[in-house]
């Protein structure tokens, strides 16, 4: 069974970035029949806050990606610390007592040597007595992993195909502050092993972690998961935008962007298969395929999304949409006016032409005379809209805009809009009777 888990830190919203990988994971998961974890980052006390755990479930749960488990690393921590005792008496974790500027002037003298800036080591030749003096003078120490320069770090990526780090080229990452507050490596990688994960699936940015957290699962004996690394999402401008990084739900949601247009877009973006605006999950589930993801950076576009949007909008069936539609506009109401709208929201602009009040506007004195005539004229049967069109063009000789836009303007205030053909029968006979005469003045 696939199990997958989508792994924020709840420091903030969700921004598109993070909704594309949670998708991803949650239609691996479904695609098996498996799990899908919202594992909630929050060793960081400082930063985490409880308003953005409730906005990732609610953001998570309108996306309707929601996860079969939910699981949080700050009720972990015994787990990490068991973890940690084990790799610290295996000789795979060890005391580090350089300060922020020791390591940075280490840095600057390997560059400037044309070295890369590579860890040294150093907190491994400490005697035991020297390790004793610097904690009596009060020195903490952070922690570090220790590479295994002999264990080669490749595993076969989903996305990315064969990748391989020479471990010897990497520095043993701090995995534990002086404070004893845990770094994301350690963590994530116990909660992987105990939780089952088998396949991670996440951004390129975290592909070196991949290389070091290898080790870690072999260190703890377990089979490292698949793993998966997605090119990130970047704007039409072709970098990740602080836009970008600030475009959430609520930000969609305000301009009417259904989360099927979201779900339909990211899901297929950077893929080799083509954007499309498809409303059923099972079809894209059924495309979903890590093998059609590209390398390259994927692009989001808003344009995009519009145009996915108002198409799926165009196709949504009245039993999906009725319970967001004004009082009183059953299914007649939502076919006249859906054509004409990108999105939900503008429904109630239209459907006022239909409840009124309309503002008409100043007719000439020969669309008077002719409005007068269509009042007369008007019928009231199934077509009540081509009956009195083909009479008054018969009448008046009058054909085109002459004929239809008077018209038009007499029973709706507006130059353009929904089709009058299913607009008139919804306004009804009574109110079109008055409307036309009162612009005939
Ligand atoms: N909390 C980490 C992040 O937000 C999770 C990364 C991962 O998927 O392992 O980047």
């Amino acid at each position: 069974m696939t199990i997958t888990r989508f792994a924020p830190s709840p420091t903030g919203r969700l921004h598109v970035g993070n909704i594309r990988t949670a998708l991803h994971n949650w239609m691996l998961a479904q695609i098996s029949g498996g799990e899908f974890i919202l594992r909630i980052d929050d060793t960081d006390a400082a930063r985490s806050k409880e308003e953005y755990v409730e906005a990732i479930r609610n953001d998570l749960a309108w996306l309707g990606i929601e996860a079969t488990r939910e699981e949080r690393q700050s009720s972990r921590l015994d787990r990490y610390q068991a973890a940690f005792d084990t790799l610290v008496a295996a000789g795979r974790i060890y005391p580090a007592y350089e300060t922020q500027q020791e390591l940075e002037l280490k840095r600057k003298v390997l560059l400037g040597r044309g070295k890369p800036p590579i860890y040294d080591r150093g907190a491994l030749d400490l005697t035991d007595a020297e390790r004793a003096a610097k904690e009596a003078d009060g020195i903490q120490p952070h922690w570090r992993f220790k590479l295994d320069h002999d264990e080669p770090l490749s595993w076969e990526d989903g996305v990315r195909g064969s990748v391989n780090f020479d471990p010897a080229l990497l520095s043993d990452p701090v995995i534990r502050r002086a404070d004893g507050s845990w770094l994301y490596m350690l963590p994530s990688t116990v909660d992987d092993v105990e939780m089952g994960v088998t396949q991670v699936l996440r951004g390129e940015d975290h592909v070196s972690n991949t290389a070091v957290q290898i080790q870690m699962f072999t260190a703890m004996g377990a089979t490292p998961p698949k793993f998966a690394h997605e090119a990130l999402l970047v704007g039409t401008e072709g970098k990740l935008s602080k836009r970008l990084g600030s475009l959430g739900c609520d930000a969609f949601r305000e301009r009417g962007i259904e989360p099927e247009a979201i779900i339909a877009l990211l899901s297929r973006l950077g893929t080799s298969l083509p954007v499309e605006p498809i409303a059923d999950r099972a079809k894209l589930l059924e495309t979903f395929d890590l093998s059609t993801f590209g390398r390259a950076p994927a692009k989001f576009d808003d344009a995009e999304l519009e145009r996915v949007n108002t198409a799926l909008v165009h196709a949504m069936p009245y039993t999906s949409v009725k319970h967001r539609l004004p009082d009183g506009m059953d299914e007649a109401g939502w076919h006249a006016v859906q054509p004409n709208i990108a999105t939900v929201d503008e429904v109630s602009e239209w459907w006022r032409l239909v409840t009124g009040p309309i503002e008409q506007p100043e007719f000439s004195d020969e669309d008077r005379a002719y409005l007068a005539e269509a009042s007369e004229a008007l019928e009231w049967g199934d077509d009540p809209w081509a009956t009195l069109t083909s009479s008054l063009k018969e009448a008046t000789g009058r054909k085109g805009k002459a004929l239809f836009l008077p018209l038009r303007q007499a029973l709706t205030g507006m130059n353009h809009g929904p089709d009058m053909g299913e607009l008139l029968p919804l306004i009804g006979e009574e109110e079109a009777r008055a409307r036309l005469s009162k612009a005939a003045g």
